[in-house]
């Protein structure tokens, strides 16, 4: 019941001999969602050992190239690869048009739907829901509409004390009322409150992608105690105006979000071509958010379930 989060890429717009643009592929509870596809996005799938076909949806943040010219040589090889189920691609306005000009004009006899899902990037809301997880889209400022996005997993189901169990000699109809939530009374009358014999089997882990983004203060609310958030830091502290001007941050600025939000860890990335030394820009990252870390290519970063008491 972990979160793993792989780097496919994790450059800025400009190309360079080893970097790959903005991709990654996010694993809920096994299921593999992939956010911005960057050029190049299939390689580094194959690289990473990551099937496309286990693709459960695709979740693009804005509409520039450096997040999103990798993904309709990708759909085109889901159809090679004889996919069947629908794919849902979560992305802004205009990608509908992109992908009905791609369906009819390259791609008119695909074996699978693609299903465009429009991004609303001015709403903090869950866009994607199933049994165990959520998604939620992060308004960011960005130069065009962009989004960021949160993956929650959701509570688990209560499990019931084995020591309150023996205790109070709890039956099977007990047992189900408490993993309800509710009380149970015993047949003396005595109320055994829910939270006094239950208890959550792990906790649920949360994961944030913020990219592009100028520095937001409503970003670092909607982002709080979140276990990992994945900041873009196209820029070192001292190119502020810079950053500003473009609609991306500093390492400053991320490092500000971690530190309001109170997050677990900060990975760093969408890095300018201009560095060579990403370790520079991590350290200007620490002085700020101590547990920061450069999202390198083809690394995985994991969040694993924290403990909880029985
Ligand atoms: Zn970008
Ligand atoms: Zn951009």
């Amino acid at each position: 019941m972990s979160i793993a989060v792989t780097i496919l890429g994790n450059s800025s717009a400009k190309p360079t001999a080893s970097g790959h643009p903005s991709a990654q592929v996010v694993n809920v509870n096994e299921q593999y969602f992939l956010v911005d596809a960057g050029e190049g996005v299939q390689r580094q799938m194959a690289r990473c050992g990551v099937s496309p076909l286990k693709l459960r949806a695709v979740f693009i943040s804005h509409l520039h190239g450096d997040h999103f010219f990798g993904l309709f040589p990708l759909l085109s090889t889901l159809g090679l690869y004889g996919r069947r189920t629908a794919l849902k691609v979560y992305a802004p306005r205009p990608f509908g048009e992109m992908l009905d000009g791609f369906l009819r004009l390259c791609e008119s006899d695909l074996p699978y739907q693609i299903e465009w899902v429009e991004v609303d990037t001015t709403k903090h809301q869950i866009i994607f829901e199933n049994d165990t997880t959520e998604v939620w889209s992060l308004p960011l400022r960005h130069r065009i509409p962009t989004a960021g996005y949160l993956f929650r997993q959701k509570e688990p189901a209560l499990n019931v004390k084995k020591f309150s169990i023996e205790r109070y000699g709890l039956t099977v109809q007990q047992i189900v009322q408490a993993k309800r939530g509710e009380d149970v009374v015993l047949p003396s009358g005595e109320v055994l409150a829910n939270a006094d014999i239950t208890y959550r089997p792990y906790g649920a882990l949360s994961y944030a992608y913020c990219s592009d983004t100028n520095y937001s203060a409503r970003l670092a609310k909607m982002v709080e105690g979140v276990d990992m958030l994945y900041h873009e830091t196209t820029y070192s502290a001292d190119m502020r105006k810079t950053a500003k001007e473009r609609g991306h941050s500093t390492t400053a600025d991320a490092a500000k979000v971690a530190q309001m939000a109170g997050v677990g860890r900060l990975i760093i990335g969408h890095f300018s071509s201009r560095y060579k030394d990403l370790e520079a820009l991590q350290a200007e990252c620490r002085e700020i958010f101590p547990a920061t870390d450069i999202a390198r290519e083809r690394e995985t970063f994991l969040i694993e379930p924290k403990a909880t008491k029985q």
